[in-house]
């Protein structure tokens, strides 16, 4: 019997308790925006450690649950589906990395994308657009630099940060400028006329 080996898996198997308990609160928060299955993925796995620690805790107390399971195969499933977590907890938090700092897309791309949205052609687009816009935020009172790649980059789901306005003939463009303010984001829209040309701003808003 190995007792200080049992009572330290058991310790991790409530350990593991513990983070069974925060993946099913992420899940509930995700599952309103449908991003929730990778969690249930996760969260099986999680299970399935906590089945393992505690068939291990009992064979080091003497205590054989399935009798054709050794313990050098239950830790190579154990080191197998360990190192599938690790990935697909990786794979989860890049993405909602890009959806908060913005997709890793280059300008071309961005700019692709800002045409095809729009309805402006890519060369039209590629003449007009600057480098880079400046806006005065309305809470910091900092001078904030974005282009519009960047505004392309922050909002995954683009028709979030460009809107076209089309109203009395005249075309113009509200483009959601992301910017940390103090602790937290915030949202400048600014318009910019069918020349591309930053023309106003509105009041910001947290995101
Ligand atoms: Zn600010």
């Amino acid at each position: 019997m190995l007792i200080i080996n049992a009572f330290i898996v058991v310790i991790s198997a409530l350990i593991l308790v513990g983070g069974l308990f925060v993946a099913f609160r992420i899940i509930r928060i995700l599952r309103n925006y449908n991003l929730g299955r990778p969690w249930i993925i996760l969260t099986t796995l999680i299970a399935f450690f906590l089945f393992g620690y505690m068939y291990t805790a009992l064979r080091f107390l003497g205590i054989n649950l399935v009798s054709g399971l050794s313990l050098e195969n239950l830790t190579t499933v154990i080191f197998f589906f360990g190192s599938i977590f690790v990935v697909t907890l990786s794979v989860v938090n890049l993405n909602l990395m890009k959806n908060v700092f913005g997709s890793g897309i280059s300008d071309t791309e961005a700019l692709n994308k800002f045409s095809q949205h729009i309805g402006m052609p890519i060369r039209k687009v590629r003449s007009l657009v600057k480098k880079n816009y400046a806006v005065k935020c309305d809470t910091c009172n900092m001078a904030v630099h974005y282009s519009i790649p960047n505004v392309v980059r922050a909002h995954p789901q683009i028709e979030r940060g460009v809107v076209v306005d089309k109203g009395m003939g005249i075309t113009s463009y509200r483009l959601y400028v992301r910017h940390f303010c103090g602790n937290g984001f915030r949202e400048i829209p600014v318009s910019h006329d069918h020349q591309l040309e930053y023309r106003a701003k509105r009041p910001s808003r947290l995101v």
